[in-house]
């Protein structure tokens, strides 16, 4: 029987990580195309969720466990005009809350399965769909910015540019013990989030001007920071330090006819919760479900419901779940006449273990029961 071809486009976290899981299911051959000599100079670090750490695993021959780094445990904290106030300890015993990789690394390790299942690799810079027309299904995951969407998408997306920036690096420390944790700083939330025995990356969302003011000194500034919320002066190493504009775009159409736009185009959201990737994770996953069912039944994907069914299965939880962290990054942006409220309820919530309950299903789960 001849094989149904999908190609997907760009090689980024979602491209790679769509083609690996698509290429498991009999009957499909996966092309993947990926622009010409781009380098791999993604110098972030990605939390993912229990669940989709083990659906990563079940699609790769040999995850190399160095790569995720486990943790049982997750701190927040809010500044207060006096303090940083110890709000919300997540914790669990029985399974990994979370797991931390390098996204260069793990985009290493996705392109050597590429190479292992003999999934061929396109060099080519996408410009015209039409030059894919013979192709059953068509993926775009093209990041959050292509204007290639807009020769599929007729209706508006939601949006919102946050005018702040994120920006990220690495830290080398000698502390004995490092939790994850997350501080909601007067400048903007600060992620700590460790990677290995000796290093924790950090993601820091801070106004542009605020950015614009103060990039000819970042590495200081940060350096001073951290070594404050984490009251140790003891030597600490920056590097890698990057930065990235944060915007909310989620798409209220998914597709047109047999091509999905999947990734960060389909929704880009404020990396205050670390949810981006742990939702386009989800997407593959019922994705290739989808594909597997209708292949199974010898069904032309082109001629089927599959990306009907995708949409209606995933936009309900996309949505809510982009709006939620929308939602929680305005609660705990500073706001001078909500600030003294914001105190109160933070410190309320330390000890209900039902907000603890559901905040570990939903981070991860997601929506997903
Ligand atoms: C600061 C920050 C921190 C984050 N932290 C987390 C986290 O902790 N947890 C989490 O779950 N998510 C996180 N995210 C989200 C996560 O990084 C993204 O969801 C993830 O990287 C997936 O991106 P992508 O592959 O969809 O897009 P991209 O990484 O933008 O990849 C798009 C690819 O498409 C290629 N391309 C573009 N145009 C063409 C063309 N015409 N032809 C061929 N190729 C093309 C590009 O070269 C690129 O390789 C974070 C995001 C940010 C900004």
């Amino acid at each position: 029987m001849t094989k149904q071809r999908i190609c997907i486009v760009g090689d980024g976290l979602s491209g790679l990580m769509t083609a690996v899981s698509l290429a498991k299911v009999p009957g499909i051959e996966v092309n993947l195309i990926a622009k010409k000599g781009t380098k791999n100079v993604d110098k972030r670090t990605t939390a993912i969720s229990d669940i989709n750490y083990k659906f990563i695993n079940q699609n790769i021959t040999s995850l190399g466990k160095k790569l995720f780094w486990p943790s049982k445990k997750i701190e927040l904290f809010y500044e207060s005009s006096k303090e940083k106030i110890n709000f919300l300890n997540i914790k669990e015993d029985n399974f990994n809350l979370m797991y931390v990789f390098e996204n260069d690394k793990v985009k290493s390790l996705l392109l050597k399965e590429i190479s292992k299942n003999k999934i061929k690799i396109i060099r080519q810079d996408v410009k015209n769909l039409d030059e894919l027309k013979n192709y059953e299904l068509i993926i775009l995951c093209l990041g959050g910015q292509s204007k290639i969407y807009n020769n599929i998408t007729k209706i508006r997306s939601i949006k919102k540019d946050y005018k702040e920036i994120a920006i990220t690096g690495y830290v080398k420390h000698n502390l004995k013990t490092l939790n994850t944790s997350q501080f909601f700083l007067k400048e903007g939330p600060l992620a700590i989030l460790p990677f290995s025995q000796n290093h924790f990356s950090f993601v820091w969302s801070v106004k542009k001007s605020f950015f614009e003011i103060n990039s000819k000194k970042m590495t200081t500034l940060v350096k001073n920071k951290i070594e404050e919320i984490l009251k140790s002066k003891q030597d600490i190493t920056i590097s890698n330090i990057q930065s990235y504009p944060i915007f909310l775009s989620l798409r209220r159409q998914y597709y047109q006819k047999n091509i999905l736009i999947l990734g960060e185009g389909l929704h880009t959201i404020h990396p205050v919760a670390g949810q981006g990737f742990n939702l386009v994770l989800r997407d593959i996953k019922k994705l290739k479900e989808i594909i597997k069912y209708y292949v199974d039944l010898g069904i032309s994907i082109k001629n089927s419901y599959a990306l009907n069914d995708f949409y209606n299965s995933r936009k309900p939880e996309n949505t809510i779940m982009s709006l939620g962290v929308d939602a929680t990054h305005t609660f705990f942006k500073q706001n001078k006449y909500l600030d003294p409220f914001k105190e109160i309820i933070v410190k309320n919530i330390k000890n209900n273990e039902t907000l603890k309950k559901v905040s570990k299903i939903i981070s991860n789960r997601g929506l997903s029961f």
